[in-house]
């Protein structure tokens, strides 16, 4: 992984995309460079191999809405997050539950797009790095 000079680097990166080498996120080695020094991308990079999604294979999933700021996103990229609530007071849940009662506690789903979940701290911004490899 070193950015190829300008004498040369066109059949290094020829011979990287013929070693099939070429799927990496540093942007130069997306790129074809000319002894002239123009500079021709080759394909254009890509962040994640899933897209930030789960789909798979599929080739749509239905939208959900972001429950915060209300933005159609797709059921397999949306960040969902579960919270349970309790039907009763606090005070009488617990001589309730001393007295031998079982409480039902529902739970809710919130969906949150992705801006929406990072503004929350839901899910973080990470680096190159720190992302998990797939390519
Ligand atoms: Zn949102």
């Amino acid at each position: 992984m070193s950015i190829p000079s300008e004498t040369g680097s066109k059949t290094s990166a020829l011979g990287q995309i013929l070693n099939g080498e070429v799927a990496s996120a540093l942007w130069w080695h997306n790129v074809l460079r000319s002894p002239l020094g123009m500079v021709r991308r080759i394909r254009m990079t890509k962040k994640r191999k899933s897209g930030g999604r789960s789909k798979g294979g599929k080739g749509r999933s239905e939208l959900v809405q972001c429950t915060n700021c209300g933005m159609l996103v797709p059921r397999d990229k949306i960040k969902r997050v579960t919270s349970r609530f309790s039907l009763v007071d606090p005070a009488l849940a617990r001589e309730l539950r001393a007295s031998g009662a079982y409480l039902a506690r529902p739970s809710t789903f919130k969906y949150y797009c992705v801006s929406c979940a990072i503004h929350f701290g839901i899910s973080k911004v990470r680096a190159h790095d720190e992302r998990r490899r797939l390519y």
